[in-house]
């Protein structure tokens, strides 16, 4: 007598294909995803991207101490934290108005440029 009656009692699972190698072939950009090319992951702007590449590049990330906003560069940071501390050291010399931003004070002395025709 046979001790197995059926063959193929190996239970051989077929699922263990997994390909390692990343399938670079439709890289093209899909909407408004940015994908990380270390990790495959996708990000919804250029900015979380190269915040969420610093994660891999070992690399300071700057997080406001009020809200928690990331920034890659520490001057950002500074910019940005005086919306918190309410902060304005940029002052139109036209008329005395302070910002917080140099854009801002750059964009309000165009007006005022605009205004101001002799
Ligand atoms: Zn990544
Ligand atoms: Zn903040
Ligand atoms: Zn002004």
């Amino acid at each position: 007598s046979y001790p197995g009656s059926g063959h193929g009692g190996s239970s051989l699972s077929r699922d263990s294909q997994t390909s390692l190698t990343p399938d670079t072939s439709s890289n093209e950009p899909q909407g408004a995803a940015f994908t990380c090319e270390t990790c495959g992951e996708a990000l919804s702007s250029i900015t979380n991207l190269q915040i969420h590449q610093r994660l891999h590049t070992g690399r300071k990330i700057h997080s406001c101490t009020f809200c928690g906003k990331l920034f890659l560069a520490k001057f950002k940071l500074r910019e940005h934290e005086r919306v918190h501390t309410g902060e304005k050291p940029y002052t139109c010399d036209t008329c005395g108005s302070t910002f917080t931003h140099a854009s801002n004070l750059r964009k309000h002395q165009q007006l005022e440029a605009l205004k101001v025709r002799t």
